[in-house]
């Protein structure tokens, strides 16, 4: 999989890509990256990338052309097409399940705003989707742009060590992980729970899809209600922890 990145800021991309799974992956070679610096694309010789906003107020409005001109270069480089991603507060909210379909394309291009954000214009020309990480408002789309290259990046065939892992975890199948223990069995007073001690493969299963169901039933009634719930689920919620 191929993610391009367009932003005034490079380094703060490039700065994170070499590191943990993601570094890894990119140097095995099983993701690609290129970040497009937006000053390129700007004409002048100030290059000015973002301008005051018509109608007055506080901030900068960043300019349409070299968003368009850099994004219409970009999709036009390679053999696929990217899936133009504009990262915006006011996009759909990212989650698990975006993260999962995003995976599937073969080319994403994600466009970072900073200031006030991007002409209007912008998102009619050369954006596809959306997308907003949560709802508070970060000063730039960087950050993240690395929310969505390492959500997606890490449910790619090849990427994670252990190919179970990815649909294990939370969310993976609308409930939250189960708790995790190491070494050492005993810990300023607390035990491990013994069953994970016992090498009872099928009772270790129970016991971690029976603490996944309360855990999320605790601590997120909404992705609960959510789950399809079989006789096993039913009888595990029922016996006590
Ligand atoms: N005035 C804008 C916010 C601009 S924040 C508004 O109220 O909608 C500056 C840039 O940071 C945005 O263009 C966007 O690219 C990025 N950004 C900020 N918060 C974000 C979020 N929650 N999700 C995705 N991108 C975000």
């Amino acid at each position: 999989m191929r993610f391009d990145v367009l932003t005034v800021l490079p380094g703060l991309i490039e700065g994170a890509l070499g590191h943990g799974v993601i570094g890894r992956a990119k140097a095995k070679g099983l993701i690609a990256f290129k970040v497009w610096n937006l000053r390129d694309f700007a004409e002048g010789s100030y290059r000015q990338t973002d301008d005051a906003p018509y109608g007055g107020g506080a901030g900068m409005v960043m300019k349409p052309e070299p968003i368009v001109r850099a994004v219409e270069a970009i999709s036009a480089e390679g053999e696929e097409r990217p899936w133009r991603v504009l990262l915006t507060p006011q996009g759909r909210r990212f989650d698990q399940g975006a993260a999962q379909r995003l995976a599937r394309r073969p080319r994403l291009l994600l466009i970072c705003g900073r200031y006030e954000g991007v002409d209007e214009r912008v998102r009619a020309l050369c954006v596809d989707e959306e997308i907003s990480v949560g709802d508070y408002v970060l000063s730039g789309g960087e950050i993240p742009a690395l929310v969505v290259i390492d959500a997606v990046g890490r449910l790619l065939p090849g990427v994670l060590g252990n190919e179970a892992s990815a649909a294990l975890e939370s969310f993976a199948a609308g409930l939250l992980d189960h708790p995790h223990y190491t070494r050492p069995p005993e810990f300023r007073g607390m035990r491990v729970p013994e069953v994970l001690l016992t090498g009872d493969h099928e009772a270790i299963r129970r016991w971690r899809r029976g603490a996944a169901l309360r855990r999320t039933r605790e601590r997120r009634r909404d992705l609960f209600e959510r789950v399809e719930l079989s006789e096993e689920d039913a009888r595990l919620l029922e016996s006590s922890p």
